[in-house]
């Protein structure tokens, strides 16, 4: 049994209990007692469940400050997006995903979904191992301790209209359904792993296909994230991108629908019944000027929202989760959609249930042991009371306020330190230079 005695933590209600003591037993929670007498590890400051960052593209990291300047459009964007895919190798993306997932275990992320569509070498052929590179971001958040669900992505063609896959994009193809099968039928779970499924869009994979996505695990889609796609889809099929999913049965309780911009009232409803999730990466949205989700409307029409880091121009859940309620404010012009637990619980419970983890992102016996802890001593959090602990945090907290990461009860960050990656910044920094020259 491994204790942890916190001095404030999260247990679901508006304010912070105190002296909590956690007790681990095979890296689940084993119990949860508040007002405790000091015992075991000492968590100073405030202890949350562990992040789920729902939506990340590791390789985007290289990307960081390198596509911020100038103009352009999320089109523009991409062609430097596809310019780094093409040079990734299972050797190099691995060093990069690892620096990137150890970023992440910094910012308090326990367990990340990776919507992965780079399969394959250069021009399409596939690797001795078809999933050499699914591997490499496998190894990658084992390297770092955190939890992954790979979402391998199906990707099939370049245009709503069925071009097939040019350039740099013949890589991420596995050129049928049936051959996308096949390979991720290889990619098992284990420990720490979870294996989900993604269609890249409904721009990338045609109608013919969609009733084949599965539906007994988390599957995750692109939607709506550019005008664009919607004036395609309308041309092609006569209906938006979620009527088209929805009309082949590919929404559902495990579905979650990325980003979600450019929806109508119907669309909205239409994901809501289905109890189809919505996952907002607000930093990358407004990084790539996408737009602004109606993530009022989103929850009122009845999905449930999470949250992904995406590009990873950011890595931040703290800044996503409170973009989701900002950007909310300035497209309404109205305060207060979201309490602060309910951001959290989004950014937490709801997300690693979007990624298939059901039994973590709460602190609760038998949940999964896996939580974080703030300093309050910084300058941002500094004079926080406890009344208004959870707003201080989502309001005002980043990623550098994250002082221990605790993944199924082993430590994998202590005092601000990754305990796995000795150096992340230096990781990080000749990962992308591999790439990047
Ligand atoms: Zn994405």
């Amino acid at each position: 049994l491994l204790a942890f005695h916190a001095e404030y933590a999260w247990l679901g209600a508006a304010e912070p209990a105190t002296d909590v003591l956690i007790e681990v037993e095979d890296g689940r929670i084993a119990s949860v007692t508040p007002d405790a007498a000091p015992h075991g590890t000492r968590l100073k400051g405030l202890t949350l469940p562990g992040f789920a960052n729902a939506h990340s593209h590791a390789f985007h990291r290289a990307l960081r400050g390198r596509t911020h300047g100038g103009t352009g459009t999320f089109w523009t964007w991409r062609e430097q997006m596809y310019a780094v895919a093409d040079r990734l190798d299972p050797d190099t993306y691995h060093r990069l995903a690892r620096a990137t997932y150890a970023e992440m275990a910094l910012a308090g992320i326990t367990c990340v979904g990776e919507f992965h569509y780079l399969h394959h070498a250069p021009g399409g052929t596939r690797y001795a191992d078809p999933n050499a590179m699914g591997h490499a971001l496998l190894t990658a958040a084992r390297d770092v301790g955190i939890r992954i669900t790979l979402l391998d992505t199906l990707y099939l063609q370049s245009t709503v209209d069925g071009a097939p896959l040019a350039g740099p994009q013949r890589r991420f193809g596995d050129g049928t359904v049936d051959a996308w099968r096949d390979r991720v039928a290889e990619l098992k779970d284990a420990d720490g792993v979870r294996i989900g499924a993604a269609a890249h869009s409904v721009r990338a994979v045609p109608e013919a296909v969609l009733g084949a996505l599965p539906t007994d695990r988390p599957l995750h889609v692109h939607v709506s994230e550019q005008r664009a796609e919607n004036e395609a889809c309308q041309a092609a099929y006569g209906c938006s991108p979620t009527e088209l999913l929805h009309r082949n049965g590919a929404l559902g309780s495990t579905t979650t629908a990325v980003h979600a911009t450019h929806l109508s009232t119907m669309d909205r409803r239409t994901l809501g019944v289905a109890g189809t999730a919505v996952c907002l990466c607000p930093t990358t949205e407004r990084d790539l000027a996408d737009g602004v989700a109606h993530a009022g409307a989103l929850a009122q029409a009845g999905s449930p929202l999470v949250v992904g880091s995406d590009s990873n121009a950011v890595i931040d859940l703290f800044e996503e989760t409170r973009g989701v309620e900002l950007h909310e404010r300035l497209a309404s012009e109205r305060r207060g959609h979201w309490s602060a637990g309910q951001l959290l619980t989004a950014a937490t419970t709801v997300g690693a249930g979007s990624l298939g983890w059901p039994e973590t992102g709460l602190l609760v016996p038998d949940a999964l042991a896996d939580f974080v802890s703030l300093r309050l001593d910084t300058v941002r959090l500094a004079g926080a009371r406890p009344e208004t602990l959870l707003e201080s945090v989502v309001f005002a907290a980043t990623g550098a306020d994250v002082r221990d990461v605790v993944v199924g009860g082993r430590r994998v960050v202590a005092y601000g330190r990754h305990v796995l990656v000795d150096d992340v910044p230096g990781a990080l920094a000749s990962a992308i230079r591999a790439v990047l020259p």
